[in-house]
């Protein structure tokens, strides 16, 4: 099975509805998959935290644990329908653009942010060990604001 091609597709048949998306990958439509999914895929593509879509499932007045919405965002990613960018072991987005590209990580406001996969140019990867492959290469530039003073210092 082409597990990659599986995810393509998803990503681009987003549109129907938040049922559709669930069917297709597998997953019951739950009332709080469906509440969850809503938030998730209703607005364009976006990358949030458990504390971010737990904080706007309050706000929505979905009555929903962070431990469920956890669950939820890694049924969502086994499923394909996110991917996983982990910044370090307490930071970890989900993201809803399931194609390969990489990040800019805006460190002042813990934003993450698309880089298109073409803008980034690779010369040269590292041979992986013995009865390995490389399955993909995700790149977070990580971003901080110049402060105007050390400007004028460098
Ligand atoms: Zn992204």
């Amino acid at each position: 099975m082409d597990e990659t091609g599986k995810t393509y597709r998803l990503a681009r048949e987003r549109a129907p509805s938040v049922r559709a998306l669930l069917r297709g990958a597998g997953l019951r439509p739950t009332r709080q998959r469906m509440a969850l999914g809503q938030l998730l895929f209703g607005s364009g593509n976006r990358h949030v935290s458990a504390e971010m879509l737990h904080e706007e499932a309050m706000r929505a007045e979905v009555p929903v644990s962070l431990a469920t919405v956890y669950n939820t965002l890694h049924q969502f990613t086994e499923a394909g329908l996110l991917r996983e960018v982990s910044l370090d072991a307490s930071k970890t987005y989900f993201d809803t653009n399931v194609s390969d590209h990489h990040h800019f990580f805006v460190e002042d406001d813990n934003e993450m942010l698309d880089v298109p996969e073409e803008a980034l140019h690779l010369d040269r990867l590292p041979d992986p060990p013995e009865g390995m492959e490389i399955s993909r290469v995700d790149v977070v530039i990580r971003l901080r604001r110049i402060a105007a003073r050390r400007t004028l210092a460098d």
